[in-house]
This record gives C-alpha cells, structure tokens and sequence, in this order.
C-alpha cells in the first residue's frame, strides 16, 4: 500500500461562548509513504486544527464532528484513547514552532528523549543511550554526549529545535508531522533545519506532513502542497506546478506576499483584507470578498473541486469554466 495517511471529507469544530467554529471544513487529502507534503497557507486557515485533529490532540473544546482519517488503512477516530497514544510517538510523531514548551524543563534533553524510546520499546538503557547519542548525531547536534546532559534553557532555539527533531524520530515513526518548524527561528538556524527534514526523507524515507505559512519553506522541502483557505483545500498540486504554473488566486496573492519565490517585480504586494471571521463565513466562494477575479457566481455559489490534471485539483469557478468549454 502506498498510500500512508488518507483523510476524507473531515470536518473540525470549536464549540466556542459565541457559536460553533467549523476550523476545518470538508477537507480531503492524501499523503503517499516517502512524500513529503505541505499545507501552506495564513494562520487562522485550519492548517494546525488539521494536524491536531490527525494527532488526537484537540483538546475539549474541539471535536471532529465528520469524515475519517485512515492511517495505513486503519480509521484513527475509532481507536480509544490510549490505542491513540501507541500510534503517537510509535507511528506518528509531531514537532512543534515552540520547542521550550514541549519539552520538560526538570530533565535533560538526553533523559527525555532515551524515556520516550523506553516507553515505546523494551531494550536496555544503556542501548537507548546510545541511541539518544546518534540521534543527536543524526540531527546535527556537535558534542552530543555534553547535550546529552544539558538541560532545555541552557540551549538555543536553534539546538532546541534538533533536539525536537531527534525526539520526534526516536520511536522510527513513519509519518511526521512539523507544524512551523522554523517559523520562530533566524534565517540560517532555519536553512539548517530545513537540511536536517531533507536528509530524514533521503536517509529514512521519512513521510512528512509539513504545515507551513511561508511558500519559500515549501519550495525548499516539499513534494506535493496544498493550500487552505479558511477551513478547506482550495488547490493540491505537485510543487512545480504550484510554482511554475499556480491556479488559485489565493495561491497567486501568496506567491505574489513570498519574497523569495516572487521575481515577477520588485515590489511585494500583500493579499488585500483579511480571513475571514469564521462565524460569518462569506457566502460562495470563502475567498470572494479578496478576490480580483471574483464573479457574481462565485458570491452566490460555492465552486466546486475541479481536477486539472491527474495530481492538480483547484476549488475555483474560473476553471469550471475552462474545463466545461473544452468539454471536460
Ligand atoms: Fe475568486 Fe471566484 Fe475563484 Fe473564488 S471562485 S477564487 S471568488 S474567481
Ligand atoms: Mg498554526
């Protein structure tokens, strides 16, 4: 079976003092073993509520209220609590922007990380030690053996990170999901992260989920994107056709807010306005209030998922209207 993660039609609310949220809203997707796929998009899309969801960690006030997340076949919303529990860390990891408040202040980084290989497997201390050692190694961290013994504070953001990712990979899990990553790090610190998720995918073929805001992590790291706007997918692609040919306005106001990728003009333009209130989602189009292309139709109707090509899907009516004149 190739295909790892598959979520179908998954809907996430917060039950909130002012109404119901739907953060996530009928959203379907597929990550295939050895990829490594991004959902890129501003905050406040659903992007983490879609992680957390996969997770099982949302919390009280959240609940997915429709669809299924298969993970290697198996329905994770029908699993217990602690059969959730085995699957994190064993088989799905997690790493977060703020490494500090995942990690536990009291123990030193090499406790934390050899106690969370002992939970999940029986092997000995000392070869779990040795374990943390190469991991460390592993993720680029000098003088592993002093880290080791060091405790969270006394390190940089940057090693903090590395430490999160030797955690991470562990238990050997097959899918990660890194949630902004390198959102809270410099420039530099943030190209070597970036180094450290490559060489996991070409050393351990390593399936990742990345979420991400910034369409320059994406063009470094991954496979596939798909881009969320206020609570769905509205375009999947593979990336060199995100960037090389992108469909959906919202795609095409990020790329145009992306200092990196953007080398049609000088100058930098944000996307006019803002997300919107997910309490007062706009009728049709959840994008038509910012949109430069938007039609009447798109203010009445919401378009529907429309496949440009075996690996493209755009959520747009202007394409709705290119497939149908040629006969699509
Ligand atoms: Fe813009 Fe209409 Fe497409 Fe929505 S459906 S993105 S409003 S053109
Ligand atoms: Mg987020």
């Amino acid at each position: 079976q190739n295909t790892l993660l598959k979520v179908e039609d998954l809907k996430t609310c917060f039950f909130t003092d002012s109404g119901i949220v739907a953060s996530v809203d009928g959203v379907s997707f597929s990550v295939n073993r050895g990829e490594t796929v991004a959902i890129v998009g501003e905050s406040g899309c659903g992007k983490s509520v879609t992680s957390l969801s996969i997770m099982g960690l949302l919390g009280s006030s959240g609940k997915i209220v429709n669809g299924s997340i298969r993970f290697e076949g198996n329905d994770l919303l029908k699993l217990s609590k602690k059969e959730m529990r085995t699957i994190r860390g064993n088989n799905i990891a997690m790493i977060f922007q703020e490494p500090l408040t995942s990690l536990n202040p009291v123990f030193t980084v090499g406790y934390q990380i050899r106690e969370t290989i002992l939970i999940h497997e029986k092997i000995s201390k000392d070869a779990a030690k040795q374990r943390v050692i190469e991991l460390l190694k592993q993720v680029g961290i000098p003088h592993s053996e002093r880290i080791y013994h060091s405790f969270p504070h006394s390190l940089s953001g940057g090693m903090r990170q590395r430490v999160m990712i030797a955690m991470a990979i562990a238990c050997r899990p097959k899918l990660i999901i890194a949630d902004e990553p390198t959102t809270a790090l410099d420039v530099t610190i943030q190209a070597q992260i970036l180094e450290i998720l490559k060489s996991l995918k070409e050393l351990n073929d390593t399936t990742i989920l990345l979420i991400t805001h910034d369409l320059g992590v994406v063009a470094e790291v991954a496979d596939r994107v798909m881009v969320m706007y206020a609570g769905q997918l509205v375009e999947q692609s593979d990336v060199f056709s995100l960037f090389s040919a992108p469909k959906h306005p919202y795609t095409l106001g990020l790329l145009n807010s992306t200092p990196k990728i953007h080398r049609l003009s000088e100058q930098l333009e944000s996307i006019e306005g803002s997300v919107p209130n997910p309490l007062q989602m706009p009728v049709g189009c959840r994008f038509h209030p910012r949109c430069p292309s938007a039609m009447d139709l798109c203010r009445q109707s919401p378009p529907p998922a429309i496949s440009m090509s075996e690996r493209e899907e755009v959520k747009c009516w202007l394409y709705a209207e290119t497939k149908e004149a040629a006969g699509g």
